[in-house]
């Protein structure tokens, strides 16, 4: 069963030039004990739409359309009182880079704590208790010494584990992972994409993982979605997508991992569209090798093309 189901969820920013839409009916589901990969170009709107689920946009987005239910409750119909209670807690935020979510003043363990009794309303031994478990789950040694240690103290991953412990501690239902190794070298990336497996088996925590990186897709998630400017244009289990793309676009990315080449890299000719530029029809269809007439008129709309597996793809037709 889902426990977060993105619905037809359209965003725009008001920019000094007027309203410019930004997502386009992006729909997807996460299921408890299930890690659920968004994958894209910079800029291709998947952070926006993770955002979007704790409303944590800039001041000039505006949601236009959609829902987001979390254990059947819209959250976009949520106050924001309602909504700050339910982020932390119940959906916690694993950000790209550690360094700016811990602060230098204050100890790991003090921050830790802080969480813990804000959201668990519990005190003292039991408190204490949590925080210790929390860092023996993401594999922090000695666990008390480090508890008292400041964030400086703490390697790159160090650090991302600690943010992983705090959204543990608080039993979060859902973990939104942005980009989450992106800043860590290659064996430190293994460990934390480790820990957060751990998690979802042992938990039965969703996850819904926002990356550019298909490497990490086809090693770790359940499920994808692949982002172009806005839209979602495939959707499939991660072991059918790596195995049978169907979407040009989701070809070409998988060709630019280098471990699908033995010599040189694919690249995809020419750039994501920005938000100011106004594409019709297929927004791919400017870098698509495979372009019909129809692909610059008309918006293809999901085809079924496998077991749970849909492709926006006039190819399909
Ligand atoms: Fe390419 Fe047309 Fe398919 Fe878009 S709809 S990906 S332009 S073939």
């Amino acid at each position: 069963m889902s426990v977060l189901e993105v619905k037809n969820l359209n965003l725009g920013f008001n920019c000094e030039n007027g309203f410019k839409q930004a997502l386009y009916d992006v729909s997807f589901s996460i299921e408890k004990g299930k890690m659920h990969a968004l994958v894209g170009e910079s800029g291709c709107g998947k952070t926006i739409s993770a955002m979007s689920i704790l409303r944590l946009l800039p001041k000039n987005a505006v949601i236009i359309g959609g829902e987001i239910y979390f254990n059947s409750n819209n959250l976009l119909d949520l106050s924001v009182k309602q909504i700050q209670q339910i982020r932390g807690s119940k959906i916690a935020l694993i950000p790209q880079d550690p360094m700016t979510s811990l602060n230098p003043l204050y100890t790991v363990g003090d921050q830790l704590l802080e969480v813990i009794k804000i959201h668990q309303n519990i005190n003292g031994d039991e408190a204490y208790k949590k925080a210790i478990e929390a860092f023996d789950m993401v594999q922090i040694p000695c666990a008390e010494t480090r508890l008292k240690s400041y964030p400086h103290e703490f390697s790159g991953g160090m650090k991302q584990r600690a943010i992983i412990a705090m959204a543990l501690a608080c039993n979060a239902e859902i973990l939104i992972a942005d980009e989450p190794t992106t800043a860590l070298d290659v064996t430190i990336q293994a460990q934390i994409m480790n820990i957060l497996n751990e998690i979802k088996t042992q938990l039965n925590t969703a996850i819904l993982l926002i990356t550019h990186d298909l490497a990490l897709v086809g090693e770790n998630a359940d499920e994808v979605s692949v982002m172009y400017a806005g839209r979602i244009v495939e959707n499939a289990l991660a072991r059918e997508f790596i195995q049978t793309p169907n979407h040009p676009y989701s070809h070409a990315l998988l060709k630019a991992i280098p471990a699908n080449n033995t010599d040189k890299l694919e690249t995809i000719e020419g750039y994501p569209p920005s938000i100011q530029q106004t594409i019709n029809g297929c927004k791919f269809h400017p870098r698509c090798k495979y372009c019909m007439d129809i692909c610059k008129r008309e918006v293809p709309l999901m085809y079924k093309v496998g077991n749970e597996h849909y492709s926006a793809c006039f190819l399909n037709e």
